[in-house]
């Protein structure tokens, strides 16, 4: 099956019981069983069956095989917001003492979710660029995770996953990668060594920015040695399903951040469009990549299908001669940068990417408020930076509203 079959039909078959062909909503909290003696073998595990809905749902259940096939992943664990799916993903093998090793340009609420596990006294370190030699530096015995971003929002640098998995093998830890930007239309980094991937469904799995939502997808192929993840152990008699186990026995249940049956529902209608959505968003990307390098109207264009991009060569290879659909230009001042965000008719000063809009923020004075001069420096947050999230709007209408925009100021 190949993959826009996948997305209609991989592990989505008409619901068996209505013959229903989108997965219904079950939007019930708790489900019924004829017996007590049944209610307890589920509890217990060794019976299959819901029984309420933090723990696990039809309707969600779905999706997570859905998207676990697409990544080629064993299973999936969908979470209430892609940095519900960061948490998890991460604390479900690192604790009290350990490190995660990061990489320096992901997401704000990343950067922000790790300095708030340092009161657990869990600390990151951030590799000084997208090389992996930069991140052999910071591993250490006690190192438990290596995080990076397929293509790091907002400084769109782009690690090598297949290079960073040998490394990270090596040295007993797994592989996690943030592939929201890249989406399983672009890149499976399990395929490509990665043991664990996480997503911001919000974004362009849903592909219109109506429900929160977010997914972990465990590869379950990574060898959980005993001395470095003891707390493991006690999982490991279910085979390649030990991570999902500990994750679903342990904090996904404990924190209570399941998805909502309904929010399911709206991505699942936005999964079955994202290969045709994808296409066009990172074609515009590119073209606009163009338009903007050949206007002489900024300062800077970063988007990693340029030619003259330093990622340009490993992001060919690794996504399949896409670039994805964000890209940053600076304009020489915040002052100017707020004047083109207000200037722009179609294009919408939103927080969000991957919506079917076009949306530009300007990060430095939002998303990293809260983050040091020397953060933003690391993370390619500059004063004068704006982000675009190119969605479906045709090209020339996009292009003419930067125009009119840039024009003015
Ligand atoms: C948006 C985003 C997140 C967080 O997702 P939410 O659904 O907003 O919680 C995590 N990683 C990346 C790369 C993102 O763009």
């Amino acid at each position: 099956m190949r993959f826009d079959t996948k997305l209609l039909h991989g592990e989505c078959a008409p619901d068996e019981r209505t013959g229903a062909t989108n997965t219904p909503i079950y939007q019930s909290v708790a489900f019924r069983r004829q017996k007590a003696e049944e209610l307890e073998q589920i509890f217990k595990g060794s019976r299959p069956g819901f029984v309420y809905t933090r723990l696990n749902n039809p309707t969600i259940e779905v999706f997570e095989r859905r998207m676990a096939f697409l990544e080629g992943g064993v299973a999936a664990v969908a979470c209430s917001s892609g940095m519900a799916a960061v948490s998890l993903a991460v604390l479900n093998i690192v604790g009290s003492g350990d490190e995660i090793v990061c990489g320096s340009g992901v997401f704000g609420g990343t950067y922000s979710l790790f300095r708030n596990l340092e009161n657990f006294a869990i600390t990151t370190r951030y590799a000084r660029d997208a090389s992996t030699a930069a991140f052999a530096e910071c591993l250490t015995d006690r190192t438990k995770a290596l995080f990076v971003e397929t293509i790091g929002n907002p400084k769109l640098d782009v690690p090598d996953i297949a290079a960073l998995a040998e490394l990270t093998h090596r040295h007993g830890i797994p592989l996690i990668v943030d592939s929201t930007i890249t989406t399983p239309y672009l890149v499976n980094p399990l395929k490509l060594g990665a043991d664990i991937v996480v997503h911001s469904t919000s974004k362009y799995i849903n592909g219109s920015g109506n429900s929160i939502g977010g997914i972990i997808v465990d590869g379950g192929r990574f060898n959980w040695d005993a001395a470095r993840f003891p707390k493991l152990q006690e999982y490991l008699k279910f085979g390649p399903f030990a991570y999902v186990a500990k994750l679903r026995a342990g904090l996904h249940k404990d924190i209570g951040a399941c998805l909502s049956p309904f929010n399911v529902f709206l991505t699942s209608i936005g999964l079955e469009t994202l290969a045709l959505r994808m296409e066009r968003c990172c074609e515009t990307a590119s073209r606009l990549a163009d338009f903007f390098a050949a206007s002489g109207k900024v300062a800077a264009v970063n988007y990693p299908g340029l030619a003259n991009n330093p990622y340009n060569d490993i992001a060919a290879r690794q996504f399949g001669g896409k670039f994805g659909a964000v890209l940053t230009v600076r304009l020489g001042s915040k002052e100017r940068a707020f004047a083109a965000l207000d200037n722009l008719m179609y294009v919408l000063d939103l927080a969000n990417i991957g919506d079917a809009r076009t949306l530009a923020i300007h990060p430095a004075s939002t998303i990293y408020i809260h983050s040091s001069e020397a953060e933003k420096e690391q993370a390619g947050v500059y004063a004068d930076l704006i982000r675009i999230s190119v969605g479906l709007e045709d090209y020339e209408d996009l292009t003419e509203d930067f125009a009119a925009a840039l024009a003015l100021i």
